[in-house]
């Protein structure tokens, strides 16, 4: 088994619905058991700022899938909620995105997967909700809550939850 840190997130449509639906089926209880899920932050775009806020979560998964099976997986999903990837403006706004953010302590870089996340410590986005359930895994020998600590947070809203 291994532990794979996911983070979700869209700005089209009902995105908190897309979310628990994307979430439980990305974890279908077999190949891929939900350990954690964060609350639902709002976030406000980042990298295209003339946008809709998003709605983002994390979650941490235990896993028998290789983590290019685990990205598929998760390009299957964003494609079943209407995510049209050659329509759409880099960083733009979505309907689901989903970024394998780490593979245990996998260190990768290929033509279709980099791991962990090349842009993860840059984001506050991934790293507040990553701070609500993994505070101290280390990510390429970092802490998330000390990752946290060096980006600006400003914005970014924890959501009730939804029922
Ligand atoms: P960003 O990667 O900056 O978050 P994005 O999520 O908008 O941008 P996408 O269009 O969703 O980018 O994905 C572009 C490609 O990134 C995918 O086709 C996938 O092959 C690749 N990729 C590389 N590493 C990862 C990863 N760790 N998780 C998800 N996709 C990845
Ligand atoms: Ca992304
Ligand atoms: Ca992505």
């Amino acid at each position: 088994m291994a532990e794979a840190l996911i983070a979700f997130g869209g700005n089209v449509g009902d995105v908190r619905e897309t979310l628990d639906r994307a979430v439980a089926q990305f974890c279908d209880g077999n190949a891929v058991r939900l350990i954690a899920r964060s609350s639902d932050y709002q976030t406000p775009p980042w990298g295209v700022t003339d946008q809709p806020p998003f709605v983002n979560c994390a979650i941490v998964a235990a896993t028998i899938l290789s983590p290019q099976a685990l990205l598929a997986r998760a390009q299957a999903i964003e494609v079943a909620f209407g995510r049209a990837r050659a329509n759409e403006q880099r960083w733009g706004p979505r309907t689901l995105d989903i970024d394998i953010i780490a593979y245990d302590d996998l260190a990768i870089t290929t033509p279709d997967l980099t791991l962990p996340h090349p842009r993860l410590f840059e984001r506050a986005f991934v790293l507040v909700p990553l701070a609500e359930i993994v505070p101290d895994r280390m990510i390429a020998g970092v802490r998330v809550s000390g990752a946290l600590a060096k980006v600006d947070a400003n914005g970014i809203e924890r959501l009730p939850p939804r029922r």
